[in-house]
């Protein structure tokens, strides 16, 4: 079968031919439908994120899959069903805690293995298998877009989390910040606005006319241009923010946030960035956070309830934005344009068959 893999040594994505996997004990066979590809797929193209199969010289990527079940082999599921993987399974030597309490994605990096981005090959192949316990039901008429449920559950865990620290007190936030109008950062923007936000905004580099901002403004939030508004200044440009999505990968918003916070605000911290060594005014920072009662939460990959969620989130978007957001599906004779970074593309992910 066709798989898009990176080899150790190469910087693009290449197809492989490689043999149909055989489920396991508990497994099932799936025929995937659609992979999407976000900004970690270029981390770990680039060699910048995540590694290779334990003995291997190439990674299948992808990470965002839907397919349909070809061989249930005794598992709840039925052949044709719909479903999306969840990306984590344990390390080669064996499960542990995290994947026993459901919570993988409470594990540190060395507790478990990542599909198509660290120590396991990922879903961009004609067929792909995963445990039953790592599947998540989809409706059919979501099966177009169900490779958007992984990203989606992303925002599931992290808004999560968030809320959950601001839960000892009466937290009723009512402006949103999402910085980065890369896929994950709209896609958030849109949970924001369906959970109630009274006013959105999110923050950029490009100048318009730009695909990405005409989705800002069409979710009627404000955009915000970094290079003239940096974070630490959007209070005195705008208002202060209740809540801060960090979806940027850029380093300094992790800090330029806090001062972006109202008080008693909270901020989300999503980006995996280099090492990168710069100065800030870290007294000034703590006693912000401590007088202010700020708190910074970091959030890494979902478990199945979070895809559960995202499939509900997902259910509820407009139609306009998916179609908006989704700049380009290609075929696998195609996959090269799935993978293009240009200010034309947002979302794109590469077909392999059809429902
Ligand atoms: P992406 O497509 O690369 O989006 C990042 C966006 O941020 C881009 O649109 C970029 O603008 C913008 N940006 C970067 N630096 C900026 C700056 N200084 N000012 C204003 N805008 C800036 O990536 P993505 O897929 O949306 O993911 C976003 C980040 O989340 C990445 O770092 C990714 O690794 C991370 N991520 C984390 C998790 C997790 O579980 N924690 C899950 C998924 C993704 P331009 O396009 O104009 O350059
Ligand atoms: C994936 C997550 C993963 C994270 C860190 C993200 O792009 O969506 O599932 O945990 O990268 O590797
Ligand atoms: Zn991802």
């Amino acid at each position: 079968m066709d798989a898009i893999v990176v080899r150790r040594g190469e910087t693009s994505p290449t197809v492989a031919d490689l043999p149909r996997p055989d489920p396991g004990p508990d497994e099932v066979l799936v025929r995937t439908l659609r992979v999407g590809v976000d900004g970690t797929d270029h981390e770990v193209i680039e060699g910048n994120h995540g590694g290779f199969p334990e003995g291997e010289d190439l990674l299948v990527l992808g990470h965002e899959a839907v397919g349909v079940v070809a061989e249930a082999e005794g598992t709840p599921f039925e052949e044709g069903d719909v479903v999306v993987p969840t990306v984590r399974r344990p390390p080669v030597e064996g499960t542990n805690e995290y994947f026993e309490r459901g919570e993988p994605d409470m594990a540190p990096p060395e507790d478990c293995r990542e599909c198509g981005i660290d120590g396991a090959h990922g879903f961009m192949a004609e067929y792909f298998t995963a445990p039953a316990e790592h599947l998540v039901p989809v409706p059919e008429d979501l099966a177009e877009w169900g490779f958007l449920v992984e990203p989606v559950s992303i925002s599931e865990k992290a808004i999560e989390h968030a809320v959950a620290s601001r839960s000892a007190f009466d937290w009723d936030p009512d402006a949103g910040l999402v910085l980065g109008n890369g896929s994950l950062g709209l896609l958030t923007l849109a949970m924001l606005d369906q959970r109630g936000y009274d006013r959105t905004y999110c923050l950029g580099r490009r100048d318009r006319p730009d695909p990405t901002i005409d989705v800002i403004e069409e979710l009627g939030a404000t955009y915000v241009d970094s290079r003239r508004t940096p974070v630490a200044e959007i209070p005195d440009a705008h208002e202060a923010m209740d809540f801060v999505y960090e979806a940027t990968g850029y380093a300094r918003h992790a800090f330029e946030s806090i001062e972006a916070l109202a008080p008693g605000g909270v901020g989300a911290l999503l980006g995996v960035p280099e090492p990168w060594e710069f100065e800030i005014d870290g007294g000034r920072l703590h006693k912000e956070f401590v007088m202010n009662n700020k708190a910074l939460v970091g959030s890494v990959n979902s478990n199945v309830s979070h895809f559960e969620a995202a499939v509900e989130t997902l259910g509820e978007f407009p139609a306009w934005f998916v179609d908006d957001l989704v700049t380009g599906v290609h075929d696998l004779g195609n996959y090269e344009a799935a993978f293009a970074q240009d200010e034309t593309t947002i979302k794109t992910a590469v077909q392999f068959s059809q429902i």
